[in-house]
């Protein structure tokens, strides 16, 4: 497998982040999970999250109490600070797909790869790119740079909105997803709380991809806002910023508190502030958690069936590559061969 290391020394100690023990082996052991159930799930997520992103995007930047004088954001509107056409995705999901391409097409993990990608879809002109992966992007653009120097201003959810492609190329290994999101988060976001928030972010939406329960996704976030206070999200007290401690916050709360893939997402864009980020990052959650049937056809019906088709084939590659997918292959091989 393929994997280079970002070339600048890092010039803050990294924090350890503390993981269970890797996924695999009880899994695989009794071959108890079911593949067919994991894809659909990783292909929900994805979905989930574009959806998410579309939904929240004409409501960015407002705030919760402007949102709601208009009455309850729950349409595919198009419209906001953007002017976009209803169902239309933003940054957010460009990004996760050049992410996604990227790792499809090298194989293994090639943070130049990665960052080619980003720095071809920033010089095409999107809708919308953030400041602070402008600055990262222009930086590997200039410079050849393939990590930002430590930011105590780069907290943003910059980073930990790239996570999903990560999260499900790396299936089934919490090791191998903290260690790419990390290298990937650091093109343009390196700060410990946006570390911490990516590698969160991705390990649940490999939890729930592998069908396991809610009670087990928050017995994760309880550990982790045990090391990180700020992302303590009981009790939630407002603030749906694009500060990553603001999304971790928000995304949680509504999902734990509700109970589909709908009203988590409804619960969420009428927060305001990153509408669109917090949108995408719950829709990956929820969707992965609920499935394909939860998602509103009223809502997918408004979206680009391109985007949609593309969404579900790099979803699936993704896990086929995963290694979730060997090490049941060689399983399933060690079986057939018999003792
Ligand atoms: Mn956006
Ligand atoms: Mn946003």
């Amino acid at each position: 497998m393929r994997w280079e290391r970002p070339s600048a020394r890092p010039l803050v100690r990294r924090p350890k982040i503390r993981h269970a023990p890797c996924i695999i082996p009880a899994f695989v052991q009794g071959l108890e999970f079911d593949l067919e159930d994991v894809r659909a799930r990783a292909r929900a997520a994805f979905v989930g999250f574009a959806v998410g992103d579309a939904l929240g995007a004409p409501v960015e930047f407002m705030t919760a109490g402007e949102i709601r004088a208009r009455g309850l954001h729950r349409e595919m509107t198009g419209g906001g600070w953007l002017h976009l056409a209803p169902g239309r995705v933003t940054d957010d999901t460009e990004m996760a797909l050049c992410v996604a391409h990227a790792l499809v097409a090298s194989g293994g993990f090639s943070l130049r790869a990665v960052a080619d990608r980003l720095a071809e879809w920033m010089k095409r002109g999107p809708i919308d790119v953030g400041n602070t992966c402008r600055r990262g992007l222009r930086a590997y653009i200039v410079e050849g740079r393939l990590e930002a120097p430590p930011g105590e201003w780069d907290a943003g959810n910059g980073a930990a909105m790239r996570i999903l492609p990560v999260a499900l190329r790396t299936l089934g290994d919490f090791e191998l997803l903290s260690e790419w999101a990390i290298a990937q988060g650091h093109l343009t976001h390196n700060h410990p709380l946006s570390d911490a928030a990516s590698v969160l972010f991705g390990k649940l939406v490999q939890v729930a991809a592998l069908g396991l329960s809610q009670a087990r996704m928050r017995a994760d976030c309880r550990a982790v806002a045990e090391v990180h206070r700020a992302f303590a999200f009981e009790p939630y007290r407002g603030g749906a910023s694009g500060y990553v401690a603001d999304s971790v916050r928000t995304v949680l709360h509504h999902f734990f508190r509700t109970r589909g893939f709908e009203e988590c997402l409804v619960a969420v864009v009428n927060e305001g502030g990153d509408a669109d980020t917090n949108g995408a990052l719950a829709g990956m959650l929820a969707g992965a958690y609920y499935g394909r049937e939860e998602i509103p056809r009223r809502w997918t019906k408004r979206m680009d069936p391109r985007l949609l088709a593309e969404l579900d084939d790099l979803a699936l590659r993704l896990v086929e590559a995963s290694p979730l997918c060997s090490a049941r292959a060689e399983a399933l091989k060690r079986r057939a061969s018999g003792p």
